[in-house]
């Protein structure tokens, strides 16, 4: 059994106000990532307060609130871009690179093709090979949890793709070949989009992308590509060999949901 990450406990905070008990707690790691500041913190002194409750408490309540965006109207799910299908059938038959011959299934994108929120992996493991669908597996489990934490539906609310849309034999990186001959496809994908912000997930597509290297250094510093306003933090599967970055994640996906006016929990 995994053992549940910050991303859990935020989901569970998330669901239902009701369903986080009064003795629910969330890790010191969580509420300080939450709160960007350890909860043992004072109440700020614009609140004072005869008797303040003991910020544990604070923090529970602030938690139960009921979160604005959650009523929000999800933009309906409108996946029948004629453009799109049309790529997409393009894609399917394509053999400009060598990974056309070896692979299952071309993984063309997942999520909604209207979606404001876009997200730029590497290109298919064997699971999305196998499915046609892009982060299916473990890591694929993991991006959806950050996504469910970040307060977005997958389906509707995002649209996910590749740098490249075949399979890399072995799971190895793409090729510089590779990927060159498949960015032409993800370039269009993404001026169809035109999401309003693109996050990107490792170092692959911040090569490609930007001819940038340095995935450690770089993350959680937006970018610009053609006006879209880009953020690129870690791997998913990065973060399942190295759960300690999971919070340098969180902290980058916190500054893309500010850019769409979500908040985890309601600030005071
Ligand atoms: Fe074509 Fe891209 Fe597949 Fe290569 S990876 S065969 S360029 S769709
Ligand atoms: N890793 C990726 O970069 N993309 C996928 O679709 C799956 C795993």
């Amino acid at each position: 059994m995994r053992k549940p990450d910050i991303f859990d406990e935020i989901i569970q905070c998330l669901k239902t106000g009701a369903s986080v008990g009064a003795d629910a707690s969330m890790s010191e790691e969580t509420l300080h990532d939450l709160y960007a500041r350890p909860h043992r913190a004072a109440a700020p002194s614009s609140a004072p307060s005869a008797s303040p409750a003991p910020s544990g408490a604070t923090v529970r309540q602030a938690v139960r609130a009921p979160h604005p965006q959650q009523s929000s109207a999800v933009p309906a799910y409108a996946p029948d871009l004629p453009e799109w299908e049309s790529l997409r059938t393009e894609c399917a038959s394509c053999m400009k690179c060598p990974l056309g011959k070896t692979r299952t299934h071309m993984v063309f994108a997942d999520g909604n093709p209207h979606a404001e929120l876009m997200f730029i992996g590497e290109g298919p493991g064997a699971d999305e090979d196998a499915s046609g669908v892009p982060f299916v597996g473990r890591a694929g489990e993991l991006l959806s949890r950050m996504i469910a934490a970040m307060t977005f539906d997958r389906a509707t609310e995002t649209c996910i793709a590749n740098i490249v849309k075949c399979r890399p034999p072995g799971n190895r990186n793409p090729s510089d070949e590779e990927a060159a001959a498949c960015m032409p496809y993800l370039k269009r994908q993404i001026a169809m989009v035109n999401p309003k912000v693109i996050v990107l997930l490792g170092a692959v597509p911040l090569l490609y992308l930007f001819n940038l290297k340095g995935i450690m250094k770089l993350r959680g510093r937006w970018l610009d590509y053609d006006g879209i306003r880009v953020m690129p933090t870690y791997h998913p599967a990065f973060l399942l060999r190295n759960p300690p970055a999971k919070k340098d994640a969180w902290a980058d996906l916190q500054a893309v949901m500010a850019e769409f006016g979500r908040k985890p929990v309601p600030r005071r």
